[in-house]
């Protein structure tokens, strides 16, 4: 993996210095699978920003977990912070935290919706059966298409109110965490050391619903976009990924803060450069 990042860096970058400037922080944000990992480090530093966003809803499986104690005091010392809970393989779960958004927005749009929450078990040519397809596909996949369709007319309340903005997550965006081992022109130099069948072939998927998404968003001004966040250690990275969960939120922040119309429907890494799908 660390030689087909570096193969990607020598792609076009689609980030540019005078874009990071020119974009707003997004005013409210939702971001899914906080207790740990990427999504809880995307939460701490956005709200630790120098400008952070008004509000940033968290979504957690078990908010009274001891286990994600990390998230609860985050929320405790910044208001701002508001988690809720969300099971990505049950609609009804997903029901009940868009009825809770809606409370929270108290009449606001949501800008930005980042569905990060994903799996990612071991799985291969030999080892994959139904359940282990259909559990990784309602996680990775299903659920995210779920919220997003749940929370459309947010994002789209967000768009007309942001009316004069180009398409940026400022105005009104969604994000799919994916992967490059989601990228089927990637695939022959990676499988044989990184199989995870079921979990390359959700993320395939996801990176289809993000490119119907913006085609299918794009004139209701929502900005739809997969994210690599490279190879991260986290506990579903592993212990020997290049990359610590600080310096990988740092370079999505920024990515995210550059998105513009160039970025709709295309697969782009923490660093801003694009991953053939
Ligand atoms: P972690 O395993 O550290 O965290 C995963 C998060 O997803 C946890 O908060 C977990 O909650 C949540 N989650 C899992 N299943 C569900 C579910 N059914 N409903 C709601 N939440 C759920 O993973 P990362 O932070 O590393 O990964 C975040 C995203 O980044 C994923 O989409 C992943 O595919 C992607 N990614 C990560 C890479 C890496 O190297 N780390 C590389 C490429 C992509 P809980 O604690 O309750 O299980």
């Amino acid at each position: 993996q660390v030689l087909i990042s570096s193969q990607i860096t020598s792609l076009q970058s689609l980030t540019s210095h005078s874009e990071e400037e020119g974009n707003m922080a997004p005013a409210r944000i939702l971001i899914t699978g906080c207790n740990r990992g990427i999504g809880y480090e995307l939460v701490r530093q956005l709200i630790e920003q120098r400008n952070p966003p008004k509000q940033i809803i968290a979504t957690c499986r078990d908010p009274s977990s001891r286990q994600n104690k990390k998230l609860i005091e985050l929320a405790e010392k910044y208001p701002k912070v508001v988690v809720i809970k969300l099971e990505a393989t049950d609609a009804n779960s997903i029901n009940e935290a868009v009825k809770e958004v809606e409370k929270h927005l108290n009449g606001a749009g949501l800008n930005l919706l980042i569905n990060n929450a994903g799996i990612m078990p071991d799985s291969t040519l030999e080892s994959a059966d139904s359940a282990d397809f259909a559990n990784v596909y309602n996680t990775n996949v299903i659920g995210p298409f779920l919220l997003a369709k749940a929370l459309l007319p947010f994002l789209q309340k967000a768009a007309v109110e942001n009316h004069q903005l180009p398409l940026s997550c400022s105005k009104s965006a969604i994000i799919n965490v994916s992967t490059l081992l989601g990228s089927i022109a990637k695939a022959p130099e990676s499988f044989a050391a990184f199989p995870m069948l079921s979990y390359r072939c959700s993320k395939a998927a996801l990176n289809m619903l993000s490119q119907c998404q913006s085609v299918g968003y794009k004139a209701s001004g929502i900005l739809c976009t997969s994210l690599h966040p490279g190879w991260v250690q986290t506990d579903l990275g592993g212990p020997n990924a290049p990359l610590t969960v600080e310096k990988s939120v740092e370079g999505i922040i920024k990515v995210l803060y550059s998105l513009s119309e160039k970025h709709s429907g295309i697969l782009v890494d923490w660093e801003g450069n694009v991953v053939p799908w």
